[in-house]
């Protein structure tokens, strides 16, 4: 990376500061410095990776969002492609192609961030890439974790008659950058979901361990879109109860101003939540499962999504999930 600004440190101290802000992990044995790393891996264990981009414009807006929140929210939604797999996060890869207007020191907000994240699922940063970027900040994170062979949970394992689950509450991302999108300030709590997001990785193993989720993904385009993802994987169809969606009080309140933003939970996205299918009727009652799961809905035999409502008229939603290409 070209030294552009007096502050700037260079690429070479920058990578120095990373290094030192990175910390070790008993499976890393050679972390950030050489070519590439080295990591040690359990023979009965799988290697799960799974790459996300984040593009300035696109996925974040320096409007509302610090560095460092961005910097944890990039480690969050990173670690919840393997908590969607029942894995169990080990390492992080991080590529960060910087724009000139951003200072060595604003860089290292991010990775202090970012590196307070991985700490709390005890992720080690284990390597990357730092380029200057002619246009915005791109960021690019790698998140390679484990599981016990045989055991992660697929899109496609989803069987008919099976219950629906979603972790926690949805819509409340997609709420507050709606809010945040119009000038207003939304609530502390709406802000935290979006800014914010937490990896369910604890739920995800214990799903996985005790073999109680037939098939599963992370919501982030909107729990119809995603949905859609288990239908189409599995060959089966799906009904969601709309009265049965979980809804923060915050989000709640919103709704009975304004009925329509029900279409946020059903295809918002950036919910970072769970959804899974399982055999099981019963997992609401399970208190060992944290956050708590809600059954929305049962997979069926129609190759289709409808949402019913209280009556068992069907709702339309009026939006799409997000989708870059469309
Ligand atoms: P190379 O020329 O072999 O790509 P670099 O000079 O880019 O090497 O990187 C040197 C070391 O620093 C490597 O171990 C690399 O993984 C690490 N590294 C570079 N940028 C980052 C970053 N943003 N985060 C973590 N590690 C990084
Ligand atoms: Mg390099």
């Amino acid at each position: 990376m070209k030294n552009d600004k007096p502050d700037s440190l260079g690429e070479f101290k920058l990578i120095q500061q990373i290094k030192l802000q990175a910390g070790t992990a008993e499976h890393l044995l050679l972390g950030i410095g050489d070519d590439c790393a080295i990591q040690h891996q359990a023979t009965d264990q799988q290697l799960l990776t799974s790459t996300d981009l984040l593009i300035e414009g696109v996925h974040f807006d320096l409007r509302w969002t610090s560095l460092e929140e961005l910097g944890r929210k990039s480690v969050a939604v990173n670690l919840s492609d393997i908590a969607a797999m029942g894995g169990t996060p080990l390492s992080l890869f991080l590529g960060v192609a910087c724009p000139q207007r951003l200072s060595s020191d604003e860089l290292l907000q991010f990775t202090r961030g970012f590196l307070s994240e991985a700490e709390k699922y005890s992720v080690v940063l284990a390597g990357g890439d730092t380029c200057r970027s002619p246009g915005p900040l791109m960021i690019s994170v790698t998140v390679q974790g484990c599981c016990r062979r045989g055991r992660a949970i697929l899109r496609s394992g989803a069987a008919m008659g099976d219950a629906i689950y979603v972790s926690g509450t949805l819509g409340d991302s997609a709420l507050a950058l709606q809010q945040l999108q119009r000038g207003e300030v939304p609530t502390r709590e709406l802000a935290v979901r979006h800014h914010t997001p937490q990896a369910r990785v604890a739920l995800g193993v214990q799903l996985a361990e005790q073999g109680l989720a037939s098939a599963m993904l992370d919501i982030s385009d909107g729990l119809l879109g995603d949905l859609g993802h288990i239908v189409e994987s599995s060959v089966v169809g799906a009904v969601i109860e709309l009265a049965k969606l979980p809804l923060s009080p915050a989000f709640r309140t919103a709704v009975e101003k304004n009925p329509q933003l029900i279409d946020l939970a059903l295809s918002g996205g950036e919910d970072y939540e769970l959804l899974f299918t399982s055999p099981l009727p019963d997992l609401e009652q399970r208190s060992e499962l944290s956050p708590a799961v809600t059954r929305i809905g049962t997979i069926t035999a129609t190759c289709e999504i409808e949402c019913c409502q209280s009556d068992q008229s069907l709702y339309q939603c009026a939006r799409g999930g997000f989708d870059h290409f469309s």
